[in-house]
């Protein structure tokens, strides 16, 4: 079983999110307390051993480490640990030093995520990150000197204004930094963000889709040449570094979620805790849960599945339904999986879209 742990706290907002998270980190200890309480309820009535533990955000990294090292030791008395669990913290480049490093080291926290998004500066500000690229190259290098052996980073493209050009220098970069696993996803103008306000009064202009489309070609033909695997749309891995924790979601394994706006999955049922600081601070009709039904099952392999570089058993949708997007080469047929095909990436919503019941 896995256990994901939401941060909600970010030093600043970025242009482009509209993730759950707060700047009132004032609230950090009530917060960790809070969630240590949850985590010791919740986990008193789970009989399953915990393989992965994802520190997630928000900025997991602008805990003090007292705080990190809190929750863990909270998991460990009250859950048993596999031998060779994952341990992840997604971190933000400047909040990386080699001491805090160290201490995650110590902690067992074995792999790292670091939100670098790009390695140049321009798209940085533009972005409203609190990074410069040479910080967040330093913060790749800290991380290999301390030791860490699974680093990931992610990166965005389809930036306002960026080239394929300069795209292809963001690839190059990453891959002379020699990390193990690379996410890169395409920058999408959410509701609720200045990006979206920016966009609707013509402030920014948004890459169209045959560029956007190129930029991921581009990403997926080099990184595959230099031994990453694509094992997910966004996700590319060195040979057995691909991320367990998630690859745990896409196949259906069990996982609990602690902290405001976590999502739990037993195997029949769905929870998600709210995500509101305060209703979450206060314990008090603070998630909500459902059971799923066949359907509900279905969308959500489908959801997942064809994501994955595995696809879905072709059992599970209707031939008519495939058959058109076979044709147009799109999906493919793997054995007993159906399978996206890169050209069927570039529209894969509208695949996933479609099949949903
Ligand atoms: S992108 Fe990450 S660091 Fe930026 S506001 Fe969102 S959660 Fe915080």
């Amino acid at each position: 079983m896995g256990i994901y742990i939401h941060i909600p706290f970010c030093v600043s907002r970025c242009n482009y999110c509209d993730f759950f998270s707060t700047t009132a980190l004032e609230l950090q200890e009530q917060y960790v307390q809070t969630l240590c309480q949850e985590i010791e309820t919740r986990l008193k009535t789970n009989t399953e051993a915990i393989s992965t533990i994802y520190f997630g955000g928000g900025t997991p990294s602008v805990l003090k480490v007292e705080h990190i090292e809190k929750i863990l030791q909270t998991i460990a008395t009250n859950a048993t640990l596999t031998q060779d669990i994952e341990i992840t913290i997604e971190a933000n480049p400047n909040d990386l030093t080699l001491e805090k490093l160290q201490a995650y080291n110590c902690l067992k926290i074995n792999r790292i995520s670091i939100g670098i998004q790009s390695f140049q500066d321009h798209h940085l500000q533009c972005l409203g990150r609190r990074h410069t690229a040479k910080e967040g190259i330093q913060a790749v290098k800290m991380a290999q000197q301390v030791g860490f052996e699974n680093i990931s980073i992610d990166l965005m493209y389809a930036l306002p204004n960026q080239s394929v050009e300069q795209w292809q220098q963001e690839i190059q970069t990453a891959l002379s930094l020699a990390v193990q696993h690379i996410s890169t996803y395409c920058l999408t103008y959410e509701p609720n963000t200045l990006f979206y306000q920016q966009l609707q009064q013509h402030q920014l202009a948004e890459i169209d889709d045959e560029t956007a489309n190129a930029m991921f070609d581009l990403v997926c033909e080099q990184l595959q040449q230099n031994g990453y695997e694509h094992y997910e749309i966004s996700n590319f891995a060195l040979p057995n570094y691909h991320s367990r924790h998630n690859s745990n979601y896409w196949i259906f394994t069990h996982y609990m979620g602690f902290g405001a706006g976590a999502h739990s999955y037993d195997g029949s049922q769905r929870r998600w805790n709210v995500s509101n600081l305060q209703t979450y601070l206060q314990q008090k009709d603070f998630y909500e849960q459902e059971k799923l039904t066949p359907t509900d099952h279905y969308n959500e392999q489908i959801m997942l599945g064809l994501r994955t570089k595995n696809g879905i058993n072709k059992e599970i949708v209707g031939e008519t339904k495939i058959n058109l997007y076979i044709r147009e080469g799109k999906l493919k047929i793997v054995g007993n999986q159906v399978v996206a095909t890169q050209k069927g990436m570039h529209i894969l919503n509208r695949i996933i879209e479609d099949l949903m019941l």
